[in-house]
């Protein structure tokens, strides 16, 4: 099938290369010169996991080719996908201007046969008609009489950064939204190698799920499978922020939970909260959408609201652990929210920066890709470094910020002797801590019980050996404040005890 992909970004540039991967004839259309450039001399401007490879064999093989011509790209897809990119505005709507533009430029382009039109893009609920009605409307600009037949899908992308191609090629569902039968059985047949699994990780497994729906429901599927997503994440946030202050360990309850089919164990991570280009940037325009609509969307606004301060908890764990971050020296493990990939656009991550410099701290950061590879600005007041062992020098604590599956194995011991002091605040729970334990650090994770609330329990069941204690809150003096009731017959007996718990560094 000949297709054209408007936009290569993240969405257009996979999109276009795996489909011509799996056969079809694809010509992607960008309006950015520079880009246009280097992805005809084969590099991709972005940093994705074989996504070079599949741009240079079927770039070799004539399936796929790029061009700023719009007109040439129009001519040749009988397939054109919008996948340009809807930027938030600052009250948190998507700015529509660039699907507006390549809208008007198809009808100023189209001529001639049968064309299906596939919004990519993320776009407020009522786009697709209104994208039909700016080609119509273009299209009677320069035709008497229209006759030419088009009409539009809605097909919302669930990629994640970092693991684009496999996504692409092992997607879980296919939505697509779209009043014309005639539309769909196209858009299944340019899906069949990929529904019918037949480039997947796993071909033993079923068909892809497609979904078949009409334009405002796909619109829709996509905002709320981010919130439900981000939820989730904020969900276990939440229960982690309680965990900690009780005592109980988060990833047991995380597991505990999980194992309800009704709940499922994905996503029950705890750490620093949600990021990425676009759970912020979905959230805030469903959120308006709702708005729009006469609705107060709370529960999403809880969403956004709790995620805003989850860095703050690492800031917390800092302070408690170094008593003042003035003039320390604090090393990043990683500085995206995804691994694998190199886009920054992380509103979490950025947040915790912005503590940390506005708290004095010397903020020093090593990551895999983004020091040799990413487009975006670094973050001003960070020094990049190439090694691992450049960020441990001297410094009082690591974050370990993106769970690359190669912080992992780092030489820990190694590391932990390089350091002024010991100090690892674990952003994701990723680590193991028997590990770093061994290798000397002090291990601080964000909802697990502390290795300082853990000692501190085990001390005061000697102390009172006949109740059961928990730690169950920490007031604002920075005391932690024990109590239990005795629950013997007769009625309970309320025991407090408060004491200071001292700062690592002074240990
Ligand atoms: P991007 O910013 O990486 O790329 C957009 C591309 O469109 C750029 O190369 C830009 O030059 C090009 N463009 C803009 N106006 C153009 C025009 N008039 N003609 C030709 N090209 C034009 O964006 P992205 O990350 O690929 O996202 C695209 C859309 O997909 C957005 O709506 C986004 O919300 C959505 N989305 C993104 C992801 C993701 O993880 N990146 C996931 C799901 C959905």
């Amino acid at each position: 099938m000949r297709v054209c992909v408007i936009g290569t970004g993240y969405v257009g540039l996979v999109t276009g290369a795996c489909l011509a991967y799996i056969g079809h004839h694809v010509i992607c259309v960008d309006n950015n010169e520079v880009k246009i450039a280097l992805m005809q001399s084969g590099k991709s401007p972005i940093y994705e996991p074989g996504l070079s490879a599949i741009m240079q064999s079927t770039m070799k093989s004539g399936k796929l080719e790029f061009t700023k011509d719009f007109q040439a790209g129009i001519n040749h897809g009988q397939v054109i996908f919008i996948a340009v990119d809807t930027p938030p505005l600052p009250k948190g709507e998507s700015d529509t201007r660039y699907i507006q533009a390549v809208a008007c430029g198809i009808g100023a382009h189209l001529n001639s046969g049968y064309k299906v039109i596939v919004n990519k893009s993320t776009v407020p609920i009522g786009s697709g008609d209104w994208v039909y009605q700016l080609i119509l409307d273009k299209l009677a600009e320069h035709q008497e009489e229209v006759n030419t037949e088009f009409d539009i899908v809605s097909n919302p992308e669930f990629l994640r950064e970092g693991l684009a191609v496999y996504d692409t090629f092992n997607p879980e569902r296919i939505i697509l939204g779209s009043n014309s039968k005639q539309a769909i059985t196209i858009m299944q047949e340019l899906y069949a190698p990929i529904i019918e699994r037949q480039i997947a990780a796993d071909p033993t497994l079923p068909p892809v799920n497609v979904l078949i729906t009409d334009l405002n429901s796909a619109e829709v599927i996509h905002y709320a499978a981010n919130a439900s997503l981000a939820t989730k994440i904020s969900f276990i946030n939440e229960v982690a922020n309680i965990c900690d202050r009780v005592g109980a360990n988060v990833n047991h309850v995380a597991k505990g939970i999980g194992l309800d089919s009704w709940i499922g164990n994905k996503l029950l991570q705890a750490g620093m909260g949600w990021g990425g280009s676009y759970f912020p940037k979905d959230l805030s325009a469903l959120i308006n959408i709702a708005d729009d609509y006469g609705y107060d969307a709370q529960l999403l606004q809880a969403t956004v609201g709790k995620n805003q301060h989850q860095c703050l908890v690492v800031v917390e764990k800092l302070q408690q652990a170094l008593e003042t971050l003035k003039d320390k020296n604090i090393g990043l493990l990683g500085l995206t929210f995804n691994p694998y990939t190199d886009n920054m656009c992380d509103t979490s991550i950025l947040e915790l920066i912005e503590q940390l410099s506005q708290l004095d701290a010397k903020i020093k950061a090593y990551d895999p890709i983004v020091a040799y590879a990413s487009k975006d600005p670094m973050p001003v007041n960070v020094t990049i470094v190439t090694e691992p062992e450049q960020l441990a020098h001297d410094c009082d604590a690591l974050v370990l910020v993106t769970d690359w599956l190669q912080f992992y194995n780092l030489d820990y011991a190694k590391l932990a002797k390089l350091m002024k002091t010991p100090v690892l605040i674990d952003g994701r729970n990723f680590l193991d801590p028997e590990i770093l334990t061994e290798a000397g650090f002090y291990y601080i994770t964000t909802g697990p019980p502390t290795a300082a609330s853990t000692l501190l329990a085990k001390l005061l069941q000697r102390i009172v050996p006949s109740y059961s204690l928990q730690i169950h809150s920490r007031d604002k003096s920075s005391r932690w404040r024990v109590s239990r009731s005795s629950g013997r017959s007769g009625g309970s007996k309320n025991y407090q005890i408060s004491f200071d718990l001292l700062p690592f560094s002074t240990l």
